[in-house]
């Protein structure tokens, strides 16, 4: 099996403390982690749910991506990520297949996941992420 589960949701929101009080009430439970990724200039907070968690994202910079979404789009669902176990093989199999894959070589995301990102445009519009854990 290579996609295993739906590991996360990620929402582009445009104030983090905020969207954190709001999922807090929504979800019943605190938020266990923020962290900032550099690379992509945005600041993440997680949920657990279940099996699955929600990957809140806010904007540090004018340049990331989470801004140039919100610009466009608004505040929403802004990628699924899909858990794999091998996340090179998959990326292989997608790319031979037709899938756009927006980053080859899987780079370092938040908590502790190699991810790739495949583009909307061969996905339904929807951005999908892969995402290994780290050993
Ligand atoms: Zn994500």
């Amino acid at each position: 099996m290579n996609f295993t589960k739906i590991e996360h949701l990620g929402i582009a929101v445009k104030d983090l403390t905020e969207a954190n009080a709001l999922y807090e009430k929504l979800l019943g439970v605190p938020h266990y982690k923020t962290e900032e990724v550099l690379s992509e200039g945005v600041l993440t907070s997680f949920f657990k749910c279940g099996e699955s968690k929600i990957e809140l994202l806010a904007a540090t910079n004018k340049e990331s991506p989470i801004a140039k979404f919100i610009e466009k789009k608004g505040e929403g669902i802004h990628h699924i990520a899909f858990a794999v176990e091998d996340i090179e093989s998959e990326t292989e199999r997608l790319k031979n297949e037709g899938f756009v894959v927006l980053n080859e070589v899987p780079k370092r995301g938040a908590d502790n996941k190699l991810v790739v990102f495949l583009h909307p445009k061969s996905t339904n519009g929807v951005l999908v992420e892969l995402c290994q854990e780290i050993k």
